[in-house]
């Protein structure tokens, strides 16, 4: 039986594969233009520091995360813990007060698969470590409107709120349980189990029912402090400032644990149901949860297959524009080796070209050269071989230049 990829991943085919390479390099050209320099952490890690970071009680690590069977260690499902992991263990706050890292890599998340969720995914994403200044809040969004920008989508909406400290979050959780108390049974069961162990996540539901029963549940902002609302209205104000257009929405809570004050999220009406570009957030406690001096930091991740399928959408993927320059058609044998030499060669002068490896007929070359889209075609025959001359064929309009120098061959190539 034909043997098949596991349920939720898929093959990058060479067009789509070429299509996140030009995603990528430009989001690492952004990044590098807002002073972010990468990082790099293994595929796998210790199953305990999701646990501890991320949260045990969050669908990630409850239901979701890869782990291998002497349960030691799990794919990993995010970023952030790696990367304060990484930022701990090699001392990284003493090189620099500040530290603004960037990733591009794939993660691994147990969840049922569905237009825009997969099983493997890949991420794009930053994380500013060591800075509480409203400013670097409003950089990371900044930053993260820039690339998706970048990218020509201009209608993703911009969704901001603060969800305070542990602290703050104490007594709204006692009147926001209390409130919700009245109504238990009416709530999804999604929603119940999390009224037991992670209140929050309720105001995340989408389901109507709990809609309509949250509608006059108590608000969470108006349990925060004043310092926390001031230090939020500061990082709007900052980002008005910057002409960024953004709604305010004090359900957005996310899905992790470690969340402290600033949250965000970029959504796209393209998506349909799963509908984030992007998510982050400010995340105060996490370095001194993993063992590090306390550390302020804030970070967002951004979904590459879904910032492509709104690319595709909305028609914004460039076409190849790496086409053969030269298809080289061998008449026999003899000739097959000077064409492969001359192959070599321009090669290693950095000319893309190709020659046949089928040991085709003429006919056959000829409609392979023009299958690739090669810019040009030359024909090796006897005759050129004696005579060192040949004639290089243009594919877009069919003219020739008559060409009798093969060891310069790359001079008629960029005429
Ligand atoms: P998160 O790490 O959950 O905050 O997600 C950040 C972004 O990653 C989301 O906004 C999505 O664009 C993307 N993402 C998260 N989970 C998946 C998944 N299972 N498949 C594809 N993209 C995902």
């Amino acid at each position: 039986m034909l043997i098949q990829k596991p349920k939720g991943t898929y093959d990058l085919l060479p067009e789509k594969a070429r299509q996140r390479y030009f995603l990528e390099k430009r989001v690492r050209e952004i990044f590098n233009i807002y002073n972010y320099s990468e990082i790099r952490t293994p595929t796998f890690e210790k199953t305990e520091l999701f646990k501890r970071g991320i949260g045990e009680e969050t669908d990630i690590v409850s239901k979701e995360m890869y782990t291998f069977k002497d349960n030691e260690f799990t794919l990993k499902p995010e970023m952030t813990a790696p990367v304060i992991r990484a930022y701990i263990e090699n001392n990284l706050g003493n090189e620099s007060p500040l530290q603004k890292l960037f990733y591009i890599c794939n993660m691994f998340r147990r969840e049922r698969p569905q237009a825009g969720r997969f099983r493997e995914f890949s991420q794009f994403g930053a994380e500013a470590i060591g800075s509480s200044d409203p400013y670097i809040d409003a950089e990371m969004i900044i930053l993260a409107d820039s690339i998706i920008r970048s990218f020509g989508i201009e209608d993703s909406v911009i969704k901001i709120n603060t969800i305070g400290t542990a602290a703050e979050r104490e007594t709204f959780f006692r009147e926001f349980k209390g409130y919700l108390s009245g109504f238990l049974k009416e709530l999804s069961a999604d929603s119940q189990r999390r009224y037991v162990i992670n209140p929050l996540r309720i105001l995340d539901s989408k389901v109507q029912g709990d809609l309509e029963i949250l509608r006059d549940a108590p608000v969470l902002y108006n349990f925060l402090n004043d310092e926390t609302k001031r230090n939020f209205q500061s990082i709007l104000d900052i980002l008005t400032q910057s002409g960024i257009e953004f709604e305010t929405d004090n359900r957005l809570v996310r899905g992790f644990d470690y969340y402290t004050s600033t949250t965000f999220e970029f959504v796209s009406e393209a998506l349909g149901a799963q509908n984030a570009l992007l998510g982050g957030g400010r995340y105060d406690m996490l370095v001194q949860q993993l063992g590090g001096k306390p550390t302020p930091a804030i970070g967002f991740a951004a979904g590459i297959e879904r910032l492509l399928m709104v690319m595709e959408a909305k028609k914004l993927l460039p076409d190849s524009d790496d086409n053969l320059k030269l298809f080289i058609v061998s008449m026999n044998k003899e000739c097959k080796k000077f064409s492969f030499k001359l192959a070599d060669r321009l090669r290693k002068q950095g000319v893309k070209c190709e020659t046949d490896f089928l040991g085709r007929s003429l006919k056959a070359q000829m409609k392979e050269a023009n299958r690739s889209n090669s810019e040009y075609v030359i024909v090796i025959g006897d005759e050129e071989l004696k005579n060192g001359t040949a004639n290089l064929k243009r594919m877009s309009d069919g003219t020739e230049i008559r060409m009798n120098d093969f060891d310069n061959i790359k001079n008629y190539l960029f005429k």
